[in-house]
């Protein structure tokens, strides 16, 4: 008896994992699931804010509304961190197609993000289809040239884990355009990077490289349009007429990474992060990607002061700007931490939808890993058990090359790549349990590593 008390009590000891904890996080989850306000404040950001691409307007009234929102939620202090990000626009944009049968068909189609179009033009030409890039090398130049390349990948359904999916499937937006012109295409289209089974087109970023010399135009189109289109092409010759206004103006636009913060009681210079990108696509209305990040970062300060919970570290939460075509707010955040030589103990971001939370992507060394493995037991009763994967998040990678600790919220993914950078991203399709639970997930692993610190 004795013994297994002792070996009970070394267990406990040696895992800083305490009832209190436990209690804590219990306080945690009833103050969101009964009277978080991060719904109500997704509800506002989604319908009076809209989309909100970097540089636009909305943008602007973005970063008002999450300045306002962190007040409100009782941050000590808020500021705004100024952030230069680039401004693209898409204008009209139409793709129709022309098979054997002689009918005109309108594709559903996004121009990618940060292509240049046509101008306003139509450019008609033979559309050529290949599965693959080994298909695509294996064409002539001849064969190529001119003509609109259509890269019918699709985004790997038997990989359950849909990140994974993306991974493999998202070289073809930001490749396909590139290794295009680079042969003498015309102009490019992809199967959307998409799960559903619908025919919403999916657009994201994309680049051109330095060495590709014509910006050629590329658009996403949905996957039953992708479907008609594989039809139509193995029937016999299909010509396409695309015609897209999207370009990327000259000029930089100043705009802001918005901040809030609750002074550390014991440790003020030690910096806990939680974050989400406040920009968005300018389809539907950035709802899953990210405002739903951007409202579980604010219920952690919210949770906070309504527990109140004085953290030992401090605890700031991000609002980043730009995540989706450039990262110029979690670069500038990264450069700004450096400059004032500022220590960041830990940056957690939520930025893969507001579905039911599973678990976090660590990444760090092992020794902190076997910290934050040990408080997998106190995040149980809330759904949470996967800590097994290295995913951080796009907007704290700065901060994770300075050898940050970092960490990402991971939501249930089955959903997530119906919707993302599709006009079907809009509030309605969030739930408002699945988001509330994945704030107390996030507010319960910033409140244990601004209590036990990361050591
Ligand atoms: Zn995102």
């Amino acid at each position: 008896m004795k013994i297994r008390l002792l070996t009970a009590l070394m267990a406990a000891a040696s895992i800083h994992v305490s009832a209190q904890d436990s209690v804590m996080l219990r306080k945690i989850s009833n103050e969101i699931m009964l009277h978080g306000t991060c719904y109500d404040n997704l509800r506002v950001l989604c319908k009076n804010v809209g989309h909100r691409l970097a540089g636009s307007p909305e943008a602007a009234r973005a970063v008002k509304w999450g300045e306002r929102a962190m007040r409100e939620a009782g941050a000590d202090k808020v500021w705004l961190q100024p952030v230069d990000v680039p401004h693209w626009v898409r204008g009209e944009e139409h793709l129709y197609v022309r098979g054997e049968d002689g009918r005109k068909v309108a594709l559903s189609m996004l121009s990618i993000g940060n292509t240049e179009g046509t101008g306003g033009e139509t450019w008609k030409a033979p559309i050529v289809m290949v599965k693959d890039m080994d298909e695509f090398s294996k064409l002539s130049d001849d064969e190529i040239k001119d003509k609109i390349i259509f890269f019918d990948y699709h985004f790997r359904q038997d990989l359950i884990f849909t990140f994974e999916g993306y991974g493999d499937a998202v070289k073809y937006r930001w490749l396909a355009p590139n290794v295009a012109s680079s042969r003498g295409a015309l102009a490019v289209i992809i199967r959307a990077v998409s799960t559903g089974e619908d025919d919403y087109p999916h657009t994201g970023a994309m680049r051109y490289m330095d060495t590709v010399k014509r910006h050629i135009p590329a658009v996403a189109i949905g996957n039953y349009s992708a479907d008609l289109l594989v039809k139509k092409c193995k029937q016999g010759e299909v010509i396409g007429y695309l015609s897209a206004e999207a370009h990327m103006l000259p000029d930089m636009v100043r705009s802001y990474n918005v901040i809030g913060e609750i002074k550390g009681s014991e440790h003020p210079e030690k910096i806990v992060v939680v974050g989400g990108h406040l920009d968005s696509w300018d389809v539907g209305e950035g709802a899953n990607d990210d405002g739903t990040g951007c409202v579980q970062s604010i219920e952690v300060i919210r949770a906070f002061k309504a527990l109140g919970i004085r953290p030992k570290c401090t605890v700031r939460a991000v609002l980043f700007m730009n995540e989706e075509n450039g990262l110029k707010g979690g670069l500038a955040y990264g450069d700004s931490a450096k400059a004032r030589n500022e220590q960041h103990i830990f940056a957690l971001e939520t930025d893969a939808g507001g579905f039911s939370p599973r678990g976090f992507g660590l990444k760090m060394n092992a020794k902190k890993k076997a910290q934050i493995w040990r408080y997998k037991n106190l995040f149980l009763p809330y759904g949470v058990y996967d800590f097994s994967r290295d995913e951080g998040g796009a907007d704290i990678s700065p901060l994770e090359k300075m050898d940050v600790p970092t960490a990402g919220l991971l939501p249930d993914p089955q959903r997530y790549f119906d919707l993302h950078h599709t006009d079907n991203d809009v509030f309605e399709n969030v739930n408002h349990r699945e988001l509330k639970l994945g704030a107390v997930a996030v507010t319960g692993m910033v409140y244990l590593v601004s209590e036990h610190g990361l050591k």
